[in-house]
């Protein structure tokens, strides 16, 4: 949910009752088959308790309808149509307020998340391991997706990627102990090893460490 069309970030409506800026909610859950849904993901809705609209609303609901609501003003994501929302109480909506800078940031992941799994398949030619650790060491991403980041480590073939795969903790540890079996394999092709006191990348046959210079 939430992940297709955020350009409802940027939207701005107004109550034309009370003039209050309408607060964007998230839509209630129906299913498609109860014909109640409004085939959008969040609603703009005025959350004012003065607004003329809901506080006319209870005695027109009890008077037409004989139970106690009120009606709430709403618009949908990109239109200014006037829709009006039946609630049961004043809280009604009050807890799905969305947060635009929260959804900008999980979009803005997203995106990210997208492009760098897009830059997999030219990754090994260009040499590329950006993607590769952006989608191994994020945490949030499909396990899959990082299984086939991780298996760009030695097609890559850069030493490069070793700083932030130890740097990084992995919640997982089979991905630990993956890309440990898969850094040693790296470090053998290109000759090299890494100083057990230091742990800087030195030559497989040196017999001291040129960082640190202990005898390893
Ligand atoms: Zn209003
Ligand atoms: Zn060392």
């Amino acid at each position: 949910m939430l992940s297709r069309d955020y350009s409802f970030l940027d939207e701005e409506h107004t109550c034309p009752h009370c003039k209050t800026k309408l607060s964007c909610c998230e839509a209630p859950q129906f299913h498609v088959g109860d014909g109640l849904g409004w085939g959008s993901d969040v609603l703009f809705i005025c959350l004012n308790d003065d607004c003329p609209l809901f506080v006319r609303g209870w005695e027109q609901i009890e008077v037409q309808y004989g139970h106690r609501s009120s009606y709430r003003y709403m618009q949908l994501p990109g239109s200014t149509e006037s829709n009006v929302m039946m609630v049961g109480n004043e809280m009604a909506f009050k807890g799905s307020i969305i947060d635009p800078e929260v959804l900008r940031n999980q979009n803005a992941r997203f995106l990210k998340e997208k492009e760098a799994i897009t830059a997999l398949d030219t990754c090994v030619e260009e040499k590329n391991l950006e993607p590769v650790l952006y989608l191994l060491c994020d945490e949030a991403a499909d396990r899959d997706v990082r299984k086939r980041a991780m298996s760009m480590l030695l097609p890559i073939g850069d030493l490069a990627c070793i700083d932030p795969i130890r740097n990084h903790t992995f919640r997982d540890s089979s991905f630990e102990q993956e890309t440990n079996i898969i850094i040693s394999q790296l470090l053998q092709k290109s000759f090299k090893k890494e100083c057990p006191y230091c742990c800087e990348i030195i030559k497989a046959q040196a017999t001291k460490c040129m960082h640190c210079k202990a005898e390893v």
